[in-house]
């Protein structure tokens, strides 16, 4: 490392209502040192999600006031930046520094408004959730890793709501049929959703318009539900599925009506990037499901693949619980921190040597992600969204 060259990160606590996580962990401490890099930490900012001040401090945190967070740092490691925190987060905008690195989620694409607002603060943006799904950036990818946690406890959710267990029980009092799971979408949630649904005893059923995925479910044990429907233009070039039209889901619900009424839980977490999620399972197909099955809506914050579905909250219908849970990751803050925070770490790895930042606009991890700078937004997505005049963004 060049001598004296130190880049100072900043973790504030979190601020948004039941936000558990934090942006970084102790042991996120022993690679930003190897990179010259020195952490400051507000009082309790981990706590929340498991790891005290004190492991902190013996891994070389200095543990500050949030004052002196953004004060001293560089770069601001947050999980939810203002866009992300839209009402508590105004409280820190007249402590960001101009030409300081802001990186966590930015709900950019969503959120312009607040995203200009932080723009005019000179703070640079990284906004993580605009990664570009490239094989280089796997190891940055924090949808991923959040989604995997939210496939994980929705089944946990499914199972704790549901009058019967999972597995397959022979007992001395009869046998216990097992439960039967159907998913619906088998990204990174529905896949770990599948996963977990069958550790746990269940007989899993998967779908999902990508025709790519067949394989990935069966080999984590789930069977693939045959649905006769035209699904060659289902996927974009990144792997994403495409909006397919209101006929499509019309037609795909028809076909799903028989496999939602055979099962006890459905798990849907269907979504289109940047998109409203398609309705998926209507009250129609609801009427059909025996008393006391479950739906668990991952897709409740981005509008739901439920007719019927609060966010936030578990609602009743016809005999069937509905829950639209927010938020999940923060309902198992270690290890999504511990997710998140090695993302994160490698995000900076890839942009801090020796102590020195160097944003190289030719890579697209960097260009893709960042959004504010100079007191501008130089995002070109961003800016389409917003209607404002193409940017060359690395100008
Ligand atoms: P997502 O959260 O946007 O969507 C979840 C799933 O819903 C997707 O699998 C989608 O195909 C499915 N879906 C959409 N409409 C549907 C419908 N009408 N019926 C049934 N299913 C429907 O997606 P995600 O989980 O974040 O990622 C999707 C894919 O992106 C991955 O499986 C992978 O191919 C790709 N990916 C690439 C990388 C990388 O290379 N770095 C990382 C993560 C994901």
């Amino acid at each position: 490392m060049a001598e004296g060259k130190t880049v100072v990160i900043g973790v504030p606590k979190e601020t948004f209502p039941g936000e558990t996580r934090v942006g970084l962990i102790p042991a996120s401490l022993v690679t930003l040192k190897k990179i010259g890099a020195e952490v400051l930490i507000e009082t309790g900012a981990g706590f929340a999600a498991g790891f005290t001040d004190d492991e902190y401090t013996k891994k070389g945190a200095k543990v500050v006031s949030r004052d002196e967070v953004f004060s001293s740092a560089d770069i601001i490691v947050q999980v939810r930046t203002y866009g992300a925190n839209p009402d508590e987060g105004k409280a820190d905008l007249g402590k960001f520094k101009k030409g300081q690195l802001v990186i966590g989620f930015g709900d950019a694409l969503t959120e312009g408004d607040k995203v200009r607002e932080l723009a005019e603060t000179g703070a640079l943006l990284f906004a993580l959730e605009m990664l570009p799904r490239i094989t280089r950036a796997q190891s940055m990818d924090v949808l991923s890793s959040m989604a995997t946690v939210a496939g994980y406890k929705a089944v946990l959710i499914g199972a704790d709501e549901l009058p019967r267990m999972f597995p397959m029980f022979m007992t001395a009092a009869g046998t216990i049929a097992p439960a039967r799971v159907f998913v619906v979408g088998a990204g990174v949630a529905g896949l770990q959703a599948i996963a977990t649904a069958k550790r746990l005893g269940a007989v899993v059923e998967a779908y999902d318009v990508r025709p790519a995925v067949r394989e990935q479910v069966e080999s984590l044990g789930g069977k693939f539900v045959e649905m006769e429907l035209d699904t060659e233009a289902a996927e974009d070039k990144g792997g994403y599925a495409k909006e397919l039209g209101e006929d499509f889901y019309k037609k795909q619900r028809e076909l799903m009506t028989r496999v939602v009424a055979e099962n006890d839980v459905v798990i849907t977490t269907a979504a289109i990037p940047g998109k409203k999620a398609p309705i998926l399972v209507t009250e129609e197909m609801i009427k059909g499901m025996h008393p006391g099955s479950v739906i668990v809506d991952l897709a409740a914050e981005r509008g739901g693949n439920c007719e019927g579905t609060v966010a936030g909250e578990a609602v009743m219908s016809h005999d069937v619980k509905i829950v639209g849970p927010t938020n999940i990751p923060a309902m198992i803050p270690y290890h999504a921190s511990q997710m998140y925070a090695r993302n994160v770490t490698t995000f900076i790895q890839n942009m801090v040597k020796d102590g020195e930042i160097n944003l190289n606009m030719e890579d697209e991890i960097i260009a893709d992600t960042l959004i504010t700078r100079d007191g501008d937004v130089v995002n070109p997505r961003v800016r389409e969204v917003l209607g404002l005049a193409t940017k060359d963004a690395a100008a």
